[in-house]
């Protein structure tokens, strides 16, 4: 059996359609949605990625406002630069590009985005809403996969889903919307023992350890979904994920591919995080201008 190729590619095409048109209908009710991007550094990767996030908001009709910083930038300037955005009326997100440098304090400047803009999902009001259920703006990438999920007709609730990789920014968000759902899940990382024993037995493996050819086929039960988040450079130049595509297609039901897997649709879940913080934006303006309650 040859899986199912979850193409991340065409359904990110097809949401960015729908959410230009979304953006578009926003933007002549007066609320622009405008998302604002910080870069800390050169690191490449980094830079790439933040094209990718540029690049998303113009094809979607997003307004996007880049702020890029020097390695050296003092931390005070970064949390100034934040607190100045949190006030700016016409902004809805705000995301700060990671990694950052090392004499920047990560956790100062998540708690510094006002929740309402945080539209990574990565301050700790909006984790704590995630861990209840309640979730605001979800993080990018686990969003992603539960779309691809819901796209190929993946039914979550009761299955086995195994998360190999334990990230704050994939794992860990991964297994709290898994589990939303109603799955069974189980977190492995890289102490875990004997990693097969627990996979073998996913209905759902969703991968995210950053480490090519980690899972291979006989690590896979049969017609199982696989979702690849890994994105690993060889030294020949090629992208690859984490999991050994060419045999374990052979024996999953579903998979998807690395590249135009859950890279595409990450990037798409910012531009869907910024129109729900416009929307809550517009709703708020409807709000403070209904003035009955004074009247009454
Ligand atoms: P991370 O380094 O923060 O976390 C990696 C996790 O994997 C850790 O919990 C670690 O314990 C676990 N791990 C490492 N080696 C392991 C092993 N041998 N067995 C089991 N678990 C192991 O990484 P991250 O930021 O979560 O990213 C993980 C991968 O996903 C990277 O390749 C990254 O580039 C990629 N990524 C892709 C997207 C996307 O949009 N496709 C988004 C974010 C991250």
């Amino acid at each position: 059996m040859t899986a199912t190729i979850i193409d991340g590619k065409a359904v990110a095409k097809v949401l960015r359609k729908k959410y230009a048109q979304e953006v578009a209908e926003l933007s002549a009710a007066g609320v622009a949605p405008g998302l604002a991007v910080i870069l800390v550094g050169d690191n490449p990767a980094s830079r790439l990625y933040v094209g990718n996030k540029t690049r998303a908001c113009q094809e979607c009709g997003v307004r996007s406002h880049l702020q890029v910083f020097p390695a050296d930038v003092p931390e005070f300037d970064v949390l100034q630069a934040i607190g100045k955005l949190n006030q700016h009326p016409e902004i809805d997100g705000i995301l700060v590009q990671l990694p950052l440098p090392a004499h920047i304090d990560l956790r100062k400047v998540l708690a510094a985005i006002d929740v309402d803009k945080d539209v990574d999902g990565f301050h700790l009001y909006n984790v704590g809403a995630l861990v209840v259920g309640n979730t605001i703006f979800p993080p990018c990438t686990p969003f992603g996969v539960q779309l691809l999920l819901d796209s190929a007709g993946i039914e979550v609730e009761g299955k086995n889903a195994v998360i190999v990789g334990a990230s704050n920014i994939v794992g860990k968000p991964m297994a709290l919307m898994l589990l939303q759902r109603e799955a069974t899940v189980t977190v492995c990382h890289a102490k875990t023992r004997d990693l097969a024993q627990h996979t073998i037995l996913a209905d759902i493996l969703i991968v995210a350890a950053g480490r090519p050819g980690l899972i291979t086929a006989p690590m896979v039960r049969q017609g199982a979904c696989v979702i690849d988040v890994g994105i690993n450079k060889l030294p020949d130049g090629t992208t690859v994920g984490d999991v050994d595509f060419d045999s374990v297609k052979e024996r999953a039901g579903w998979i998807t591919p690395v590249p135009g897997g859950v890279g595409p649709m990450t990037v798409t879940m910012l531009i869907a995080n910024t129109i729900r913080s416009a929307r809550r934006r517009a709703a708020q303006k409807t709000y403070l201008a209904d003035d009955s309650f004074w009247q009454a």
